[in-house]
């Protein structure tokens, strides 16, 4: 065995941090660590993309930290689509270790909730779907997971039936309740957990309803869950 003795003591270059999500009656933010999202959680979204719910377990896909854009953002149109699509989504924040827990004891490691939007290059996505390629280009962007503001777990109570909402130039273009997932917080953390050692910074979107569609520049976006900070975008020009 090679043993590399090298320590390196002070980093090349800087790499900026991801920017800190703030968190509702705190003055610290919240560090992304990892963001993890889950793809058909709405039966209604998965049959408006022509796929049926898969019942058996629920998927992923990621996206970097550094694609966190916060809520009041003007963003620039993202590159190299011509379909870039809101998908409105229930993001849970983590604020403990899970790893391989179950359902029950899934919702210890929750911190709290946000609205965010998992924006989607849907032009990119569907030709690396029909070439069985992966997502990343689709999903993975610069400034393609907003969030807004952080509200803890214990002011937002239980996951119920508040209604989820997307309002594009004032038409409201997504709207469903959270109890319309396939797949519910805590069954979504302890499957994850299989696979992943959870820790505090990690996000899930937790999936999108139906009445995804396209952005444009100069497009305004509100979205909005009962009980949490409401989501502010604007579409800028193409850079
Ligand atoms: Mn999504």
């Amino acid at each position: 065995m090679l043993a590399l003795e090298i320590v390196m003591t002070d980093p090349f270059f800087h790499v900026p941090a991801a920017p800190l999500v703030p968190i509702q009656g705190q003055s610290g933010g919240y560090p992304v660590r990892r963001i993890f999202c889950v793809g058909r959680n709405y039966a209604a979204h998965a049959a408006e993309m022509g796929n049926e719910v898969d019942r058996e377990a629920p998927f992923y896909f990621t996206k970097s930290a550094h694609d966190i854009c916060l809520s009041g953002a003007t963003i620039a149109y993202p590159l190299e689509t011509e379909d870039c699509h809101h998908e409105m989504e229930f993001v849970v924040a983590l604020g403990a270790d899970a790893f391989r827990v179950d359902a029950a004891e899934a919702m210890q490691a929750v911190f709290g909730y946000a609205c965010g939007i998992d924006l989607t290059r849907r032009d990119l996505q569907a030709a690396a779907k029909d070439k069985r390629r992966p997502w990343d280009l689709g999903k993975d962007f610069e400034q393609s997971a907003i969030i807004a503001a952080l509200t803890p777990k214990t002011t937002f109570g239980a996951i119920r039936d508040q209604a989820i909402r997307l309002t594009l130039n004032g038409q409201v273009a997504q709207a469903a309740t959270l109890s319309d997932m396939v797949w519910s917080v805590p069954e979504i953390i302890a499957h994850l957990s299989r696979f992943y050692h959870l820790q505090p910074g990690d996000l899930i979107y937790t999936g999108t309803p139906a009445g995804v569609g396209a952005v444009r520049p100069g497009d305004v976006l509100l979205g909005e869950i009962d009980g949490l900070t409401p989501l502010h975008l604007t579409v800028g020009p193409a850079a």
